[in-house]
């Protein structure tokens, strides 16, 4: 077809491969080096004259169409549509019977394309007569992942009903892999989970048999805004108070009389080391409820006076805390924590409760010399929470944060398991200490997580907003892996500047700045360019992320 309508005798074919040519394909994935090639046939009366080749993409990321053309440096450029503006991509002397060109070979980014090639004879100046083949060449570059590569039961829900999470006509983003049971089939609701802890608890793991289709993400403002009026009050509030100056006041051990003394001793060790590195911030009050519900409820009550005034002293003994407390005591296994700073307080504290060691069945797994270090590293970790809470003053915006403020769950999370990380390497501990140890698990966890759960990423959760997002689509998908998946970008920071950068440049710089503007002061690039760095790391090979992480 030419475009001024004159009829033509030539004919153009198009072809895609990935293995060089060996196969024809027209479905890739980002990793695959992907070689385009054409062949072009003149209409014989333009064989023998000077002539032009062209080459257009147009690419459909997420229902928007984008335009490109190969210029002859062999690079796309953003294209308007307009043949006056259209690059050529090669330029030829004399144009043979058959012209075959190599349009382009490398990597491609994901969409759905159609290429168009054409040819014109060469002129000097003024629109080309363009001469071009009548269908495009359709493929299509998606995410790799288990999706495309296992036989699935896909689950017949529709994942859109609120708006596009995955790119599937009919809403359905996730399929059974052959290891799910009939129980999870037949009991796992999507949509928003039950709030009832124990049904959550029965089939959260349901989601370990799942794959999802590529997560189509939405990317939040990075235009840091001010901070609100009630921020920056509090902020002043606080500097007056001495919240971001370190303390003299010894942190005070409150805890249930079932808890093994031996434990708190572990305890009171890790919150010593940890206040040698990174200073002694409080006044600090430490919970340490069991594995019982009677020894928790003095503990609960010490928390919930100390920590709240009037009403909400009982607030937090019958609903809030208090009930997270007596949960820790009786139904939840493992160790789990939170930091509480009350900094609304007239003699602002810092506090933080736990449950250290409890088994599936909820009895003490501590005994003496079993895992030593464990608790204390647990607890380091911990502190670190308390250290961040006290650079950050520009309290109170909320739901309402501005843009910059918020710290993301997984910033904060990792940097205080790399805290743990350095601490205990340091001391020669041996829980969790092994720097290059633990870069190689969470590499592989974050591996096999982006291969169920393609297109999601920490960008994701950077936001309450995008958090709720994500969990609207696959529920708890995320939960195990934020703190891997951070991990390894606080690794990546770290190494880019130093640990000193990460535990101490960054949150003075925080204090004054806010988490974006700091993130840029600390480590000299913007949030988007680190999460670009990290997705590239990611795409890499498992033992090529694994040497990039160690300590050069
Ligand atoms: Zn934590």
């Amino acid at each position: 077809m030419r475009s001024d309508g004159v009829a033509t005798g030539s004919t153009i074919s198009v072809g895609a491969s990935s293995d060089q040519g060996e196969t024809s394909n027209t479905s890739f994935i980002t990793n695959d080096a992907i070689t385009l090639t054409a062949k072009v046939y003149p209409d014989v009366n333009d064989v023998g004259e000077e002539g032009e080749l062209y080459v257009v993409l147009r690419t459909t990321v997420n229902g928007e169409k984008v335009f490109s053309a190969l210029n002859d440096g062999g690079v796309w450029e953003a294209w308007n549509a307009s043949l006056k503006t259209l690059p050529s991509a090669v330029y030829v002397e004399s144009l043979e019977e058959v012209e075959e060109i190599l349009i382009y070979s490398g990597t491609m980014t994901t969409g759905e394309r159609r290429m168009y090639v054409a040819y014109s004879l060469f002129t000097e100046e003024g629109k080309p007569v363009i001469t071009t083949s009548l269908s495009p060449f359709k493929f299509e570059v998606t995410l790799p992942g288990r999706w495309r590569t296992e036989s699935l039961e896909w689950i017949q829900y529709n994942f859109n009903q609120t708006e596009k999470f995955c790119d599937d006509p009919q809403g359905v983003c996730a399929g059974w892999t052959d290891t799910a049971s009939q129980d999870c089939k037949d009991n796992y609701t999507f949509g928003i989970l039950s709030k009832n802890t124990e049904f959550r608890q029965k089939y959260e793991k349901c989601i370990n048999d799942i794959v999802f289709k590529p997560y189509v993400s939405k990317s939040p403002s990075r235009l840091i805004q001010g901070p609100l009026q009630v921020m920056v009050a509090n902020a002043v509030r606080l500097q007056a108070l001495g919240w971001d100056t370190p303390s003299l006041v010894e942190p005070v051990f409150v805890a249930a009389s079932d808890v093994p003394s031996g434990l708190i001793d572990e305890l009171k060790k890790g919150l010593s080391e940890a206040e040698k590195y990174l200073g002694r911030w409080g006044p600090l009050r430490v919970y340490v409820v069991g594995n019982l519900l009677e020894p928790a409820l003095p503990v609960i009550n010490d928390f919930c006076q100390k920590n709240y005034t009037g009403e909400s002293i009982d607030y937090c003994i019958n609903i809030d805390q208090g009930k997270d407390m007596r949960e820790m005591a009786t139904i939840y296994p493992g160790s789990n924590g939170f930091e509480q700073s009350s900094y609304g307080l007239d003699k602002p504290i810092s506090s933080y409760a736990l449950n250290p060691s409890s088994d599936s069945e909820n009895l003490f797994s501590w005994s003496s010399g079993v895992d030593p270090d464990m608790e204390g590293s647990v607890l380091a970790h911990e502190y670190f929470h308390v250290y961040q809470g006290r650079y950050n003053i520009y309290r109170g915006g909320n739901e309402s944060t501005p843009v910059g403020w918020g710290m993301p769950r997984w910033f904060e999370e990792s940097a205080a398991t790399y805290f743990q990380i350095v601490l205990g390497e340091k001391l020669g501990w041996q829980f969790r200490s092994d720097m290059d140890q633990q870069m190689k698990e969470v590499v592989n966890t974050v591996f096999n997580f982006r291969n169920r759960f393609p297109g999601v990423s920490i960008e994701d959760l950077e936001t309450e907003a995008g958090t709720k997002r994500l969990q609207s689509y696959c529920q708890l998908c995320y939960g195990q892996v934020q703190y891997d998946y951070g991990l390894i970008g606080i690794r990546m920071l770290a190494l880019k500047t130093s640990d000193d950068t990460v535990f101490f440049n960054y949150y003075k710089a925080s204090k004054v700045n806010g988490w974006m503007k700091a993130f840029e002061i600390a480590f000299g690039l913007t949030v988007d360019q680190f999460y670009q760095e990290l997705e590239s790391l990611l795409r890499k090979p498992i033992p090529e992320q694994i040497e990039a992480l160690k300590r050069k």
